[in-house]
């Protein structure tokens, strides 16, 4: 077992982390406040090569190793996660998925289009009423003039408002169950195609969330990616990826709130002593540290098990259990070590709580993960019905 990164992920890990320092963590604050889809900042990301970094370089993309992409993706989580998501949204769940399941024509069009940032892509599964039982998506696409016409909504979509690709989950054949599930590649300029933004988040607030309708929206059998009744596992294999960049940024979450913690510990006297003195501080911190080092351990094993093409889904669950929920408590803890500092955006801790919480709800709820775990573990599946 070697732990030890190559010299290139040294490089890129250190390349991150000047960018985020440089063009990432200034905005966060203002951007946060404001509610700012910051699409210059996007520009800049993507003119570091960072949108669809593993993706093959033939399509646009710099063939990155997922450790490589990883560290990249740790570094922007440690500035902003609303940053953070544009990378994971575009790379991984839509990039990845048009990379692993289009045709060489939808590839050789798209990707080099999303890896420029010349357009952004979303991911549109999430449904009024249908969350994590993915499989029952209730938007309907029906034969129609030779193609397929697409009626339905969509919730909480990454990027909604700003794609011009959204991939569009749909159900052919509702008796097929998720066997009847298509997935589709709309253009967002289609007619019966509009979205609306969705405001009000807890976090996230810089990042773009949309609720998108779908009204008898024509696409042609060319822009069904896969074939019919691949949906599903689409779906899966997206969120195998999209977990995995999750899992890092969160990793990035516990870092920043690390560095924070002690850097204010340091600074900040009571009772006529740094508060980093008081062993009660050092706990928190110690804490704080072990659960950063361990969620990065389980990164970088979910990482070189896809660089090996090795299953990994299991792993990736682990490790985006654990990374989500070890950055909510961390996060937490900061908070703490910050007094009531900790509570304003005068210093970063409370973004990060506010922008960490909801990484235990997305691309699978920590309920989620525990069950996809738990079938691992025990050979049976809660999630479908006796
Ligand atoms: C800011 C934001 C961005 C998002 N971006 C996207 C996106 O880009 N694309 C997209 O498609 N979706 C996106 N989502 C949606 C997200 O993936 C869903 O919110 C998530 O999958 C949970 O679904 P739900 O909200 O319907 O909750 P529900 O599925 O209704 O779950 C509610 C509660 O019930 C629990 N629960 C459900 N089923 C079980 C079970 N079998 N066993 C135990 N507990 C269970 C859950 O764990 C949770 O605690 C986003 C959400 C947010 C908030």
């Amino acid at each position: 077992m070697n732990l030890d990164l190559t010299d290139e992920q040294q490089l890129i890990r250190e390349t991150a982390r000047e960018f985020a320092d440089r063009e990432i963590i200034p905005r966060a604050r203002e951007n946060d406040r404001a509610e700012r889809f910051d699409t210059e900042l996007v520009k800049r990301i993507a003119e570091m090569g960072y949108l669809g970094a593993p993706v093959a370089e033939d399509y646009g993309g710099r063939s990155l190793d997922y450790v490589s992409y990883g560290l990249i993706v740790e570094e922007i989580g440690r500035g902003d996660s609303s940053a953070r998501t544009v990378v994971s949204v575009q790379t991984s769940l839509v990039a990845g998925s048009i990379e692993q399941w289009g045709t060489e024509e939808q590839k050789r069009e798209i990707l080099p289009k999303l890896c420029s940032g010349e357009w952004l892509g979303c991911f549109g599964l999430t449904e009024p009423g249908t969350g994590s039982d993915a499989a029952s998506v209730a938007t309907r696409a029906t034969r129609r003039n030779g193609g397929w016409s697409i009626s339905g909504s969509k919730m909480f979509i990454s990027l909604g408002n700003n794609a011009k690709v959204a991939m569009v989950f749909a159900q052919t054949d509702p008796e097929q169950k998720h066997r009847g599930v298509a997935c589709f590649l709309v253009p967002t300029d289609r007619p019966g195609f509009s979205s609306q933004e969705i405001h009000g988040k807890l976090g996230l607030r810089a990042s773009d969330t949309a609720e998108l309708s779908l009204d008898g929206v024509e696409v042609s059998d060319d822009e069904l990616l896969g074939q019919i009744g691949d949906g599903f596992k689409i779906a899966m294999s997206a969120l195998d990826r999209g977990r995995y960049s999750v899992a890092a940024g969160c990793v990035g979450i516990a870092q920043g709130c690390v560095n924070e913690s002690v850097k204010y510990a340091q600074e900040r006297r009571q009772f006529d002593r740094p508060i980093a003195s008081f062993q009660l501080v050092q706990e928190l911190i110690a804490e704080m540290v072990v659960d950063t080092d361990a969620a990065r351990l389980l990164v970088w094993r979910a990482g070189h098990l896809k660089d090996r093409k090795r299953p990994n889904t299991l792993e990736t669950s682990i490790a985006k259990y654990y990374a989500t929920e070890a950055a909510v408590r961390c996060a937490n803890a900061a908070i703490q070590v910050h007094g009531g500092y900790g509570y304003i955006d005068e210093y970063p801790v409370e973004r990060y709580m506010r922008d960490a919480r909801v990484t235990t709800l997305y691309e699978g709820t920590s309920q989620i993960q525990k069950l996809i775990i738990g079938r691992h573990a025990t050979g049976i599946n809660a999630l479908i019905p006796e």
